[in-house]
């Protein structure tokens, strides 16, 4: 058997940011259930963020605690962008939090109004809520958006992206996600930004989140993956973007990146079928055409 990458399923946090249909709770549950039963051993199931803000998430409590309810084995995480968000997933005893600022200061400040330093401060005061917290002991990972450029800074320091994981590495997150959120990375620049920070950073697990943008998705999967890392970031479908990068496209599918990983000679305990079954009730669900080639391809077949 080969050697395992985690592919997780961000649809339900990113794919539905920017989705103008709202999507109920208890569908957003048959979702998250199907990428259970395909085998997906990880879900970001939502995002704790003000709901005048994002209104998709208004729900967020309801879905978390329904996630948890489904049983099976997989973690529900959500997103987080401040600690006011952190209570409330440490509130219902989440087992994962994925707290996310980015390194662009122009991003940060028009998704959470605070510059980056800010934000790098505020992850220590989630490291204390989630140490002092009765739920024990969820583990808590340290995004940073924008890692590859920004849609409104354009070019984002490397040495700056290499700075923010090593603080929040001291600082003490469980893991280190790198998200190229607008979509502008290529192979190279993934190598570099990744070498350093696994450097960095190790022994803690660096995750890669890729956008497909400019059609590099799979392309720097495949670099990061053969740098070492063993956790990618996917939408069902190819779902996604970001209310405050305008002009990025969706997320790498799901489908996509476990096809490519596959014929790698990994494992990842998904199965394709299932993912299909998924994305066809996004497709229905949402109104939304998904962008999956694997997903086509497997149509016409
Ligand atoms: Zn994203």
């Amino acid at each position: 058997m080969g050697e395992r990458v985690f592919v997780r399923e961000v649809g339900l946090r990113d794919g539905l940011q920017l989705v103008k249909r709202m999507l109920p709770a208890d569908r957003k549950l048959e979702w998250c259930r199907s990428a259970v039963e395909a085998g997906v051993p990880e879900i970001e199931v939502t995002s704790f963020v003000p709901a005048k803000v994002v209104p998709q998430f208004a729900d967020a409590e309801e879905v978390a605690k329904g996630a948890l309810a489904l049983g099976g084995n997989f973690t529900a995480a959500a997103l987080v962008p401040n600690s006011k968000g952190a209570e409330r997933a440490l509130a219902l005893g989440l087992p994962k939090i994925n707290y996310v600022l980015s390194a662009s200061e122009e991003h940060n400040l028009a998704n959470v109004r605070r510059t980056t330093d800010e934000s790098i401060k505020d992850f220590a005061n989630i490291v204390a809520l989630r140490n002092s917290s009765a739920a024990g002991r969820t583990r808590l990972a340290g995004g940073i958006a924008t890692a590859f450029g920004c849609t409104i800074q354009g070019v984002v320091s490397e040495k700056r992206v290499v700075e923010i994981a090593a603080r929040l590495a001291e600082l003490g997150a469980d893991e280190i996600i790198v998200a190229d959120t607008v979509g502008y990375a290529h192979p190279n620049q993934v190598r570099r930004i990744f070498k350093a920070i696994l450097r960095a950073v190790a022994p803690l697990p660096v995750a890669a989140h890729f956008h497909d943008t400019y059609g590099m998705g799979l392309a720097n999967v495949r670099e990061a993956v053969r740098l070492g890392v063993r956790t990618v970031d996917a939408a069902t479908g190819g779902l996604g973007g970001c209310p405050f990068a305008p002009g990025a496209a969706g997320n790498v599918a799901t489908e996509d990146v476990v096809y490519m990983l596959h014929g790698l000679g990994f494992e990842t305990g998904i199965d394709l079928d299932g993912i299909r079954a998924a994305t066809r009730f996004c497709r229905d669900e949402l109104g939304v055409v998904p962008t999956s080639r694997v997903f086509a391809a497997m149509a016409k077949a």
